[in-house]
């Protein structure tokens, strides 16, 4: 009993120590446990913060470029990318919004460069953004609140006018553009010569839908391109007939210059002096199958429009060098070349290759290049004033007193005629200032060498005037009109002028040896 006693007590303290020895242990382990919990609960705190603001930071990042890419494509479906302005989609929308609100008062101004395709041919495609670049800037400047400007097409822009009160502020707006944008452009070295049409139309005045407002406007432009470059007009309703026909005309000439309906005309130049002929200059005719005779301010500008010049003029070339065959060949041809052509590197070639081909002598030919062919690339314009020299054939400056061509030109590029404008000739008894004009032109050309030769005379008072001020040269109605092939020979059995050379050849008289030209065959008739 007492050994039980004993291992009892023994057993009961080893129980009692183990368990407290067991809480004990239990204890610490509660403390060391709690600590790492604590401890891991706070790092997944500091970690999860962290990761939360990372996480916050980055969704913010990706708001904001998810916005800007969100604004980039709406920019992009409404903005045209070269300009900047509103594209055409982005216009049609806005004029269909405002001519929904009630009492709308809305005009609509469409404005097209003029010439556009040669200048992006000549220059590139870079000085064609440009081009567009500088016109936008110019636009925008003219525009106040309320009014919207848009690039409609590759050339064409638009405008939207809204609250337009009267129609007049509006086609002060349309004209200020055209006339803006016929100021020369300069890009470092290069300058443009550009200008623009504007046409424009009304709501209610015109229609209240978009389409029908769009199309006179249309119209009202095709109508500013016809009366020529820079021009601004309003819509009414008598255009549409005259805008369908010049449309079909456009369509048609193409076709007419490659079948030589374009026809070339004569007018003699008459050596004032000695009253005899001295050559002729050649002028276009399209002898149109249904509408009979066209002047070429009919469709000059609808070729120059649709880069055909080159193609007219060599058309002319070819049938003026038919005709030139029956005539003396002391008697010289002057053909008229657009301001354009002088762009074209080949035109030279292009013209002694009509020569070759026809068997005419390229000192036979005058080329007439007008001051606004100077001024648009004056570059471009003496190196073929420089080339057409170079194979014999002369340069005359047509229009001269119309254009701003300096004087500092005329030194420089030698021409070797001075085509004293017509408009001075027929005001010569009408203003005063014309007679000194036209006196200061022949003075400026005895002083330089050159001959003068004055256009549009149509009666022997100016003929003789012109004669006693010293002018080499006239032409016009008092001679003869332009003629036909058939009207220029019986011209030439019947005219009461000296048709041989005169005894004292002046230069226009005297054939120039062309000098790079391999000799032409010749099957000219021979004086
Ligand atoms: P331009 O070179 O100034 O030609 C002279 C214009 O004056 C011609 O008009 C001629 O018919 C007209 N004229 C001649 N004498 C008189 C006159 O006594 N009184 C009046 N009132 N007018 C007279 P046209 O033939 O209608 O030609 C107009 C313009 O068209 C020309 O003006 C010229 O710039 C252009 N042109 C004509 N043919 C050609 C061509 O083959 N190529 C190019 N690029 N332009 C041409
Ligand atoms: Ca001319
Ligand atoms: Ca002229």
């Amino acid at each position: 009993a007492h050994y039980k006693q004993v291992l009892s007590n023994g057993t009961g303290r080893f129980a009692r120590d183990t368990v407290a020895a067991a809480r004990r242990g239990v204890e610490q382990l509660n403390m060391w446990t709690q600590f790492i919990v604590m401890a891991l609960a706070f790092a997944t705190l500091v970690m999860g913060v962290a990761l939360w603001r990372a996480l916050s930071r980055h969704l913010e990042r990706s708001e904001a470029a998810f916005m800007q890419a969100q604004n980039e494509i709406r920019d992009l479906s409404a903005n045209d990318a070269l300009t900047g302005v509103a594209n055409r989609r982005a216009f049609r929308e806005l004029l269909d919004a405002t001519l929904t609100k009630p009492n709308a008062k809305v005009a609509v101004l469409l404005i097209d460069i003029d010439r556009f395709k040669p200048i992006n041919d000549r220059h590139g495609h870079l000085a064609g953004d440009l081009v567009l670049k500088e016109a936008t800037i110019r636009i925008q400047q003219m525009l106040r609140a309320g009014q919207v400007l848009a690039r409609y097409g590759g050339d064409e822009f638009a405008v939207l006018v809204t609250h337009s009160a009267a129609d007049e502020p509006v086609e002060r707006l349309g004209r200020r553009i055209a006339y803006w944008l016929s100021l020369p452009m300069t890009f470092d070295d290069l300058t443009v010569q550009t200008s623009a049409c504007v046409g424009i139309a009304m709501s209610p005045l015109h229609g209240a839908a978009d389409e029908e407002l769009l199309h006179k406007a249309e119209v009202a432009l095709y109508r500013a391109k016809e009366g020529g470059r820079g021009q601004c007009c309003i819509y009414d309703a008598t255009m549409d007939g005259a805008t369908d026909e010049r449309m079909q005309l456009q369509n048609e000439l193409e076709g007419a210059i490659a079948s030589g309906e374009i026809e070339s005309f004569f007018q003699p130049f008459v050596d004032l002096k000695s009253n005899t002929i001295s050559g002729f200059e050649i002028l276009c005719r399209w002898k149109h199958p249904r509408r009979g005779l066209l002047s070429p301010d009919v469709f000059i500008d609808l070729a120059e429009e649709a880069d055909l010049m080159n193609e007219l003029t060599m058309c002319v070339l070819r049938s003026a060098c038919r005709t030139a065959r029956d005539l003396p060949p002391h008697l010289v041809l002057a053909l008229n070349v657009a301001p354009q052509q002088i762009q074209d590197e080949w035109l030279v070639q292009k013209i002694l290759a009509v020569l070759t081909e026809t068997g005419v002598a390229p000192g036979r030919f005058e080329v007439e290049l007008t001051e606004s062919a100077l001024i648009s690339d004056l570059a471009a314009a003496k190196h073929v004033i420089m080339s057409l020299k170079n194979v014999g054939i002369a340069v005359s400056l047509d229009d001269f007193g119309t254009g701003y061509s300096s004087l500092a030109y005329l030194s420089e590029l030698s021409f070797d005629k001075l085509k004293i404008d017509r408009s001075f000739i027929q005001a010569l008894h009408e203003r005063d200032e014309s007679a000194k004009i036209v006196n200061a032109i022949i003075g400026l050309g005895r002083s330089l060498g050159v001959p003068t030769v004055a256009e549009g005379v149509e009666t022997e008072d100016d003929a003789e005037f012109l004669k006693d001020i010293g002018c080499t040269t006239a032409q016009g109605y008092l001679y003869a009109p332009p003629m036909d092939a058939a009207g220029l020979a019986q011209f030439m059995a019947t005219t009461k002028l000296a048709t041989a050379p005169s005894e004292m050849p002046s230069r226009l008289q005297k054939p120039r040896p062309a000098r790079a030209l391999p000799a032409p065959k010749t099957n000219e008739r021979t004086a």
